[in-house]
């Protein structure tokens, strides 16, 4: 099978080159680093050598979904243990700034970044952004007899009874996304929990982290993971190659991946090298010789073939700042009228 296969719904993005010089000065730096990072831990691994040879900075990390990071922060608040949350949609960092867990920090290296992309007060600032989508196991759905679902309401049939997963939005920021984004798509935070919970019978688990279903998609567990549409492609990368992408015709959600100095980091100065180093074109290349094609949100960091471009993407009109102040509610919400109650 072709690799261009496993896109079924769009063309893939061009490429732009180029590289940014970045404004660290890691010799001024003392210390040890502790990076909490939410991406996928292979991405997290080289990243933190990478920064370590190139700064000579001693660096550890501690790989965590999304909404346990602000969680953790939360029960750190007193004594934090992490300098920098690098990685995770920003509706993240956006409640943890709103909880007085993040301290601003604008980095020299954040003015190419849109502004769009970026908290104009320092609280967090982009480094990656992606749509989500849906990861479907080709063989899978023909042996349910299903076509690729291409819309949100496609996976409320009930041949899909126990052959969808996402990942459960407190825990994880890519399901925070997918709620969120039926919460922007239907008008309201009842429509949305309305539709997760008629949803809700096709769920075979709500997942911890928010890449674990696309792994269940691959095996062949399920049929349809909900999940960032690089996911799927680093998936497919990986081998599971009966997974094909789609993108929900009603729009689909996106998320930028952000990152941000942590209030009252043990070593600020440290955290502040990490993110004038992470906002480099250069650095932001890193992602895909790891199979982590989201796209960079440095203008001059080459775009790898095998990333899905927005431009591409029919997206629901998502409220970063919207979403996290919500995100304690109705993740909440979400707990109490969707997940906890039966299957049937
Ligand atoms: N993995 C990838 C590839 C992502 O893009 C993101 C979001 O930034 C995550 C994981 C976040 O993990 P989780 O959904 O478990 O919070």
């Amino acid at each position: 099978m072709s690799r261009r296969k496993v896109f079924s719904s769009v063309l893939l993005s061009g490429l732009m080159a180029g590289s940014l010089s970045g404004g660290v000065a890691a010799q001024d730096v003392s210390g040890e680093l502790t990076v909490l990072c939410t991406p996928q831990e292979d991405w997290c691994v080289k990243m933190v050598e990478e920064f370590e040879n190139q700064t000579g900075i001693p660096t550890s990390y501690v790989r965590m979904s999304s909404g346990e990071s602000l969680a953790r922060l939360r029960a750190g608040a007193e004594a934090p243990e992490f300098d920098v949350w690098w990685g995770g949609p920003a509706d993240g960092q956006i409640a943890a700034a709103a909880e007085g867990l993040i301290e601003p920090y604008i980095s020299p290296n954040a003015a190419p970044i849109s502004d769009g992309q970026k908290a104009a007060d320092g609280t967090w600032t982009g480094v990656y952004v992606g749509a989500l989508g849906l990861c479907s196991n080709q063989a899978i759905l023909d042996e349910l007899g299903v076509e690729v679902p291409d819309s949100w309401e496609d996976l409320l049939v009930p041949e899909l009874k126990g052959n969808v997963a996402v990942a459960h939005p407190a825990s994880s920021g890519t399901a925070y996304t997918t709620f969120y984004t039926q919460i922007t798509r239907l008008g309201g935070a009842d429509e949305g929990l309305a539709f997760m919970s008629e949803l809700h019978p096709n769920i075979l688990q709500y997942t911890k982290s928010g890449s674990a279903p696309g792994g269940m998609a691959g095996r062949g567990e399920i049929a349809t993971a909900i999940i960032f549409s690089h996911d799927c492609i680093k998936n497919f990368e990986a081998g599971f190659e009966d997974l094909v992408v789609s993108f929900p015709s009603e729009g689909t959600g996106y998320e930028i991946g952000a990152v941000a100095l942590v209030a009252g980091a043990p070593n600020a100065d440290a955290g502040k090298a990490w993110i004038d180093w992470a906002l480099q074109a250069d650095t932001q290349e890193i992602g895909p010789t790891v199979g982590s094609f989201q796209l960079p949100t440095n203008p001059d960091a080459e775009v790898s073939d095998l990333s899905v471009s927005l431009d591409q993407v029919d997206l629901v009109d998502y409220d970063f700042d919207a979403a996290g102040a919500a995100r304690t509610e109705l993740t909440q919400r979400f707990e109490d009228e969707v997940a906890a109650k039966p299957a049937e």
